[in-house]
C-alpha cells in the first residue's frame, strides 16, 4: 500500500482562481451572447514589447548555429542575466547585491512555493491575512499549518497576520515568536505597501529572534510614490534576515514566458536543531541543481532585454498603462460610493463591499449584473471577508466598459 501526503488533504476546497474559472465557465454555458470583462486574475494583456522579441529572436538563431548552440545552462542562472539583475535592481538603487546571491527560475510562484523545502517542518511560521494564496497552501503542503478550523477558517499553527482597514493594512507585530514570516509589498491583494519604517520594524523583530524573512515583491515595479523600499535589502540588517522573491511576470509581461529571480544573501544563515549557522544560500542552490535544470537560455535573453534602454522605455509604457487603468478603477468606483484601497502603487484595487453581502456573494453579483469577473477577498484569507479585488491588467476599454457599466446602473437606482 503506498501511503499518500496526508498533509495535501488539509487544503481547503480547490484552487481560488480555478473556483473562479470553474464559475465563469458555467456562468458563460448559460449566457453565450453576453460580453464578460474579466478584473479577477493577475494576468496581464499588453503584448510582449519589441526589445524582448528581438532578443529572443536572435537567441533562437543562435541556438540554431553548431557555435551559439547550448543545452543545459547553469542551474543558478546565466550570469549575463544576474548581473543585469544586480546592477540594475540593486546597485543602481546603492543596494549591496551581487549576481552571485540571484537565482534565475522560472517563477515566483515556483519559487516562494518551493523555498519551504529547504526549512523544517516545525517551524513557526507566520503569514499576511489576505495574501496570495500560494504561502499558505504550500505550508499546508509541507505540514507546517496542522489542522484546519472550518469555525474560524483559520489553520492551528499558522500565525495570522490580519491586515485590515483598522491597521491601514499594515500587519501588526506577531505577539508569539515565529521563525518564517511572509512579506508581500505592494501587497496582493490589498495594493497597500510599507514605508521603510513599517519594514525596518519587521527586520528588527527577524534579527531579535532569529526568524527568516520571505520578502515578495513582486509588484515592486508598480511603485510611483517616493520613500517607499523597492526592495528589504534597503533596509540596514536585511541581508542578515531576508530573502526576496522577484518576477518578470508582471513586470515585463512574462506570465506565459516565465521568468523570475530569487535573492539570497551568502550571509544569511538558518540553524540545525544542535544550534549550528548553515548558509540558507548553499542549501537553496543544493535544492535548486538538484531539482531544477535552468531557465531556457532565450527566455533568459529576453529577461535581460529589458534592462537595454529601448526596453526600459517599452515596458515602463505598459506599466503607465497598466496604473492609468487603475486609476480609472478606483477614482471610478469612489466616485459611486465604494471605499477603496491601494492602485496607486499597485496594479490591484482592493474595495470594501456593501454591507450585507459575502464577497463570493459579490462576486456571484458583477458577474450576473454587469458580466464583470472580480476576485473574492475571502479568497486570499478570512480577514479578505467583506472585500473585493479587482485588477488594472485588463485592456483600457474594457476597465472603461466596467466601470462604465457599475455608473450606469448606479445611476438608475
Ligand atoms: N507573487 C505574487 C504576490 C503574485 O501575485 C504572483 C502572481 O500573481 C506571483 C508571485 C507569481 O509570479 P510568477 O508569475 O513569477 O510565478
Amino acid at each position: 500500500m503506498c501511503l499518500i501526503n496526508e498533509n495535501f488533504l488539509e487544503l481547503q476546497d480547490s484552487y481560488l482562481f480555478s473556483t473562479i474559472h470553474q464559475k465563469v465557465e458555467s456562468y458563460r454555458e448559460k449566457n453565450p451572447d453576453k460580453k464578460m470583462i474579466r478584473l479577477g486574475i493577475g494576468d496581464v494583456t499588453r503584448p510582449l514589447v519589441p526589445a524582448v522579441v528581438e532578443a529572443m529572436q536572435k537567441s533562437v538563431l543562435e541556438l540554431s548555429t553548431a557555435e551559439g548552440f547550448r543545452g543545459y545552462g547553469p542551474e543558478q542562472g546565466y550570469e549575463f542575466l544576474r548581473k543585469a539583475i544586480a546592477q540594475n535592481e540593486y546597485q543602481k538603487r546603492n543596494i549591496d547585491i551581487t549576481e552571485d546571491e540571484i537565482f534565475i527560475s522560472d517563477g515566483s510562484k515556483c519559487d516562494s512555493g518551493n523555498i519551504g523545502d529547504i526549512f523544517s517542518s516545525d517551524c513557526v511560521v507566520a503569514i499576511p491575512d489576505p495574501v496570495y494564496p500560494v504561502y499558505l497552501d504550500t505550508n499546508v503542503m509541507a505540514g507546517r499549518a496542522g489542522k484546519f478550523s472550518s469555525k474560524t477558517g483559520h489553520y492551528e499553527k499558522i500565525v495570522y497576520l490580519p491586515m485590515n482597514a483598522e491597521n491601514n493594512f499594515k500587519p501588526d507585530l506577531p505577539k508569539k515568536r515565529v521563525d518564517l514570516i511572509y512579506l508581500c509589498f505592494p501587497n496582493n491583494p490589498t495594493g497597500t505597501v510599507f514605508t521603510k519604517e513599517d519594514l525596518g520594524k519587521w527586520v528588527q523583530y527577524a534579527k531579535e529572534n532569529q526568524s527568516i524573512i520571505l520578502y515578495d515583491s513582486a509588484y515592486e515595479a508598480f511603485l510611483t510614490e517616493k520613500d517607499i523600499p523597492h526592495s528589504i535589502f534597503e533596509i540596514e540588517g536585511a541581508k542578515d534576515v531576508a530573502i526576496e522573491f522577484r518576477s518578470f511576470s508582471k513586470t515585463g509581461g512574462f506570465t506565459g514566458v516565465r521568468c523570475a529571480y530569487t535573492v539570497i544573501p551568502k550571509q544569511l544563515k538558518g540553524y540545525t536543531r544542535k544550534k549550528e549557522a548553515i548558509s540558507i544560500h548553499k542549501l537553496w542552490s543544493r535544492r535548486m541543481s538538484t531539482k531544477f535544470n535552468g531557465t531556457s537560455y532565450i527566455v533568459q535573453r529576453g529577461a535581460e532585454a529589458i534592462y537595454s534602454e529601448e526596453g526600459q522605455k517599452q515596458i515602463r509604457a505598459n506599466i503607465e498603462y497598466y496604473l492609468e487603468n487603475a486609476k480609472i478603477i478606483k477614482e471610478g468606483l469612489e466616485k459611486i460610493g465604494y471605499e477603496t484601497y491601494g492602485g496607486v502603487n499597485s496594479p490591484y484595487v482592493w474595495l470594501k463591499i456593501p454591507k450585507g453581502m459575502t464577497s463570493w456573494e459579490f462576486f456571484d453579483y458583477l458577474l450576473e449584473e454587469f458580466q464583470i469577473v472580480g476576485t473574492p477577498g475571502s479568497g486570499f484569507g478570512p480577514s479578505g471577508e467583506g472585500y473585493f479585488r479587482l485588477t488594472a491588467f485588463g485592456t483600457r476599454e474594457d476597465t472603461e466598459e466596467a466601470i462604465q457599466r457599475l455608473q450606469i446602473s448606479k445611476k438608475k437606482e
